[in-house]
C-alpha cells in the first residue's frame, strides 16, 4: 500500500499500485449481496415491453441462462409496475427466483408501487422529482433549498416503502439526465453528477435507510470514470457510508465499439479495485449482455497476489480531470498529435500487399494504386520480417535494431531497440528511434533517455496487474521528468475476440482516459502452431482494436461514433435493425456523433454530447435533433433516415462515401 501522504490526497481507492477491493457495506437484494465481502455482481436489463408478461419473463430466463444475477425491467407507469408481481410470479412457478429490479424515471407513483413488488428500484435522481426542461435557473441559496425540500417531499414516500419491505435502491444518475438544477450549479460535470446523487443519498441517510447502490453512468467514459472517483472520494469526506458502486457505460452502442466502450469505462474502474456490480449496455439482445460482464469481472477473480509494484511517493496523474501527460513531438508522435496505431505483423513471414488490407492499407492490382481506409495503421512493426515491397499511404515500417542495421533504407524504417542494445549502440535513425521496454526497465533507461529528442519508447509489462503497473512506469518517468513519448504495448494470443477487446480496453483504454500514452500497439503473443490465416484474422482485430480503443477513451476519432441506447420496455422502434440501417448509410462520417434512443423521455437527455439525434417519439414516429434542438418532429419512420442525412447535409458535416 502506498504511503499515508498519496491515500490522503487520492482517495478514490485503497491502492494504485496493489489490486485491492474498496470496502463497500453489503447490500442485500434479495438472495443476491451486492457489496461487501462477495464477489461483483452482474446484472441486465429486459427490452421487451413490460406488459407483455410472457415475453418478459422468457427473456428474463435468457437472461439468467447467459449469467446475468440481477433482471432490472422497466416501469413507466403504474401499470408495468404492478404487472411485474405477475412476472415475478411467472418467474418463481418456473423455478427462478433472480431478484428483480425495477427501472424508474419520473415516476415516483410506479416507483412506489414497485418497491412493494420487486427486491430493489433503481431511481435517476435527475427525473425522478424533476421535468427536464433544458433551463438555465439562476437559484439563490434560498430558492435551491426549497427545490430539495420539494425532492424530499416528492422521494420520502419511496424511501419509507422501500425501509418497510426491506426494498434495495440504487441512485442512478446519467450524465445526459441531470435536472436543471444541477447543470444551473454545477454544469454538465463529474461534480454535477456526484451532487445530484448525494441530494438524494442525504434524504436516505437522514431516515437511517442505507440499502443503496450508486452509480454514475455517461456515454462519455473519461466523465464516467472521473464522476465515480470523486464520487468514492465525495462519500468518503462527507462522511457518508461507503456505499457499493454499480458500474456501466451508457448508451455504448453494439458490437465492437460497444464492447470496447463499455470495457474502457468499467475496466478503467474495476483495475482500481472499484465497482460491486456491472452493467453492460449493448444494443444487441440482452443475454449478449451479462457474458461480457463476466469477462470483464473475472479477470479480477486471482489478481490479489500479483507480482509486487514499487510503492507511489506522489501521484502527478489529475485523476477528476482529463489532462494529457506532457511529451516532446518526435516525428509525428507526442506533443499535440492523436494517439498513433503501431500495427504487429512480426508473426507473418513475407507479408503479401493483399494482406495488407488485414490493417487498413488496400491494394488494388488493377490500378496498381494503394487505398487505406478509416483504420489504416500508422505505423508497421516487422520485427524480424522485412515487408518485401514499398509501403504505401504514407505508412512506415519499425524492425528490429539488426534488421534495421543491414537494411538499404535506413531512412524510412525505423530502428526497435532494446535496451541493452540502445545502450551501447552508435547507429541511430536521424530523427525516430524506438525503445522497447519494460516496465521494471524504466529506471535503468532515464540516463539513456536524458537530452533524447528522437526515441519513443514502446513500454510494456508482464505483470498480472498490468495496467496498474504500467501507469507506475509511466509515474517514473514524469517524477524524472522524461518527455519522451510512449506507446504503450500489450500481447495478446490468438483468442476469442471478445476477450481481446475487452482486455485491451481495460489494460490501455484506463491509461489513455488518464492522459497517458502517445500511441497503441497491440502485439500477437504465443502464436506458434496457428495458422497464417488465424494470426491475420488477429492482426486485423488487433488493429480495428486499436483504434476502437483510441475513440473510446476519447483520444482519436477514426469513426463515427453511435451512442445508442441499449433499448427497453419503452423503446419504439427496433432498435438494432434501425442502428444497422443508419451505421449503414452514416458509418464514413469520422468523428460524428449520432445518438439513437428509442423513446423520447428519456431518449434526448441520454444522447448525451452527439451531434445529432435520432428518437422514437411514438409508434412509426422519429423526432430528430441537432444537438440538443428539436430539428423535425414526428418523422416517419420510413423518411426519418433520409430526413436525418438532410440535416447532417445542412449542418455542413456530411460527405458522400466513396462508390
Ligand atoms: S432511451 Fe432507450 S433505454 Fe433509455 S428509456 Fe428510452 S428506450 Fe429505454
Amino acid at each position: 500500500m502506498e504511503p499515508k501522504s498519496v491515500l490522503e490526497k487520492i482517495k478514490y481507492c485503497n491502492s494504485l499500485t496493489e489490486y485491492s477491493r474498496r470496502k463497500t457495506i453489503p447490500v442485500k437484494v434479495g438472495d443476491v449481496v451486492i457489496g461487501g465481502d462477495n464477489p461483483i455482481v452482474v446484472q441486465s436489463m429486459t427490452t421487451v415491453d413490460t406488459m407483455d408478461t410472457l415475453g418478459s419473463v422468457e427473456q428474463s430466463i435468457r437472461m439468467i441462462e447467459s449469467g446475468c444475477q440481477l433482471i432490472r425491467i422497466t416501469a413507466p407507469s403504474i401499470k408495468e409496475a404492478e404487472n411485474l408481481q405477475n412476472i415475478k410470479n411467472e418467474l418463481k412457478k418456473r423455478g427462478y427466483n433472480t431478484p428483480l429490479v425495477a427501472d424508474i424515471h419520473f415516476t415516483p407513483n410506479a416507483a412506489e408501487i414497485a418497491a412493494k413488488i420487486v427486491e430493489k428500484v433503481r431511481i435517476n435522481p435527475g427525473n425522478y422529482a424533476d421535468k427536464k426542461k433544458f433551463e438555465v435557473i439562476e437559484y439563490t441559496d434560498e430558492s435551491y433549498q426549497e427545490e430539495l425540500d420539494r425532492i424530499r417531499e416528492r422521494f420520502l414516500p419511496l424511501v419509507k416503502i422501500c425501509k418497510e419491505y426491506g426494498t434495495a435502491m440504487r441512485i442512478g444518475t446519467n450524465h445526459g439526465s441531470l435536472s436543471d438544477r444541477i447543470m444551473s450549479r454545477y454544469g454538465d460535470t463529474p461534480l454535477g453528477m456526484v451532487e445530484s446523487a448525494l441530494e438524494f443519498l442525504r434524504i436516505c441517510e437522514d431516515e437511517n435507510y442505507h440499502d443503496i447502490v450508486i452509480s454514475m453512468k455517461s456515454s462519455n467514459t473519461q466523465v464516467m470514470v472521473q464522476a465515480y472517483r470523486l464520487l468514492v472520494q465525495k462519500l468518503d469526506e462527507g462522511g457518508f457510508k461507503p456505499y457499493p458502486l454499480h458500474l456501466g457505460v451508457t448508451e455504448a452502442g453494439d458490437g465492437e465499439d460497444g464492447r470496447i466502450k463499455s470495457a474502457v469505462g468499467i475496466g478503467t474502474l474495476l483495475e482500481d479495485g472499484l465497482g460491486d456490480t456491472v452493467r453492460v449496455s449493448l444494443t444487441e439482445d440482452p443475454e449478449f449482455e451479462a457474458p461480457v460482464a463476466k469477462s470483464l469481472v473475472d479477470r479480477y477473480v486471482e489478481r490479489k497476489g500479483h507480482t509486487p509494484i514499487e510503492e507511489l511517493h506522489h501521484f502527478p496523474i489529475t485523476p477528476f480531470e482529463h489532462n494529457k501527460r506532457d511529451t516532446i513531438e518526435v516525428f509525428n508522435f507526442g506533443g499535440s498529435n492523436v494517439p498513433r496505431v503501431i500495427a504487429d505483423i512480426s508473426a507473418v513471414a513475407n507479408i503479401t500487399e493483399k494482406e495488407m488490407k488485414n490493417i487498413g492499407h488496400f491494394y488494388l492490382p488493377e490500378l496498381d494504386k494503394w487505398k487505406m481506409n478509416d483504420q489504416g495503421a500508422d505505423y508497421v512493426f516487422s520485427g524480424d520480417h522485412p515487408i518485401p515491397f514499398m509501403l504505401p499511404n504514407g505508412m512506415k515500417e519499425i524492425q528490429y535494431f539488426n534488421h534495421w542495421l543491414h537494411s538499404e533504407d535506413q531512412v524510412n524504417k525505423f530502428p526497435a531497440f532494446t535496451l541493452p542494445e540502445f545502450k551501447i549502440a552508435t547507429n541511430f535513425h536521424y530523427g525516430l528511434n524506438f525503445l522497447m521496454l519494460s516496465d521494471l526497465e524504466v529506471y535503468e533507461a532515464l540516463p539513456f533517455l536524458e537530452g533524447r529528442k528522437d526515441v519513443v519508447v514502446i513500454l510494456q509489462s508482464d505483470n498480472a496487474h498490468k495496467m496498474a503497473a504500467l501507469r507506475r512506469a509511466f509515474i517514473s518517468l514524469m517524477e524524472n521528468h522524461c518527455l519522451a513519448p510512449v506507446v504503450v504495448m500489450v500481447n495478446y494470443p490468438v483468442q476469442d475476440s471478445d476477450k481481446t477487446m475487452l482486455y485491451a480496453a481495460t489494460d490501455v483504454g484506463g491509461l489513455l482516459v488518464d492522459g497517458l500514452g502517445e500511441g497503441i500497439m497491440l502485439g500477437i503473443g504465443a502464436y506458434e502452431g496457428r495458422e497464417r490465416e488465424q494470426i491475420l484474422a488477429q492482426i486485423k482485430l488487433h488493429n480495428s482494436v486499436g483504434f476502437g480503443v483510441l475513440q473510446a477513451a476519447r483520444t482519436r476519432m477514426s469513426k463515427t461514433e453511435y451512442i445508442s441506447c441499449p433499448s427497453c420496455g419503452r423503446t419504439l422502434f427496433d432498435l438494432q435493425e434501425t442502428t444497422a440501417m443508419i451505421r449503414k448509410r452514416t458509418d464514413h462520417l469520422k468523428g460524428v456523433k449520432i445518438g439513437i434512443m428509442g423513446c423520447i423521455v428519456n431518449g434526448p437527455g441520454e444522447m448525451a454530447d452527439a451531434d445529432f439525434g435520432y428518437v422514437g417519439s411514438g409508434k412509426g414516429k422519429i423526432t430528430l435533433y441537432k444537438g440538443k434542438e428539436v430539428v423535425k418532429k414526428s418523422v416517419p419512420s420510413e423518411r426519418a433516415v433520409d430526413e436525418l442525412i438532410e440535416i447532417i447535409r445542412k449542418d455542413g458535416m456530411w460527405i458522400e462515401p466513396e462508390v
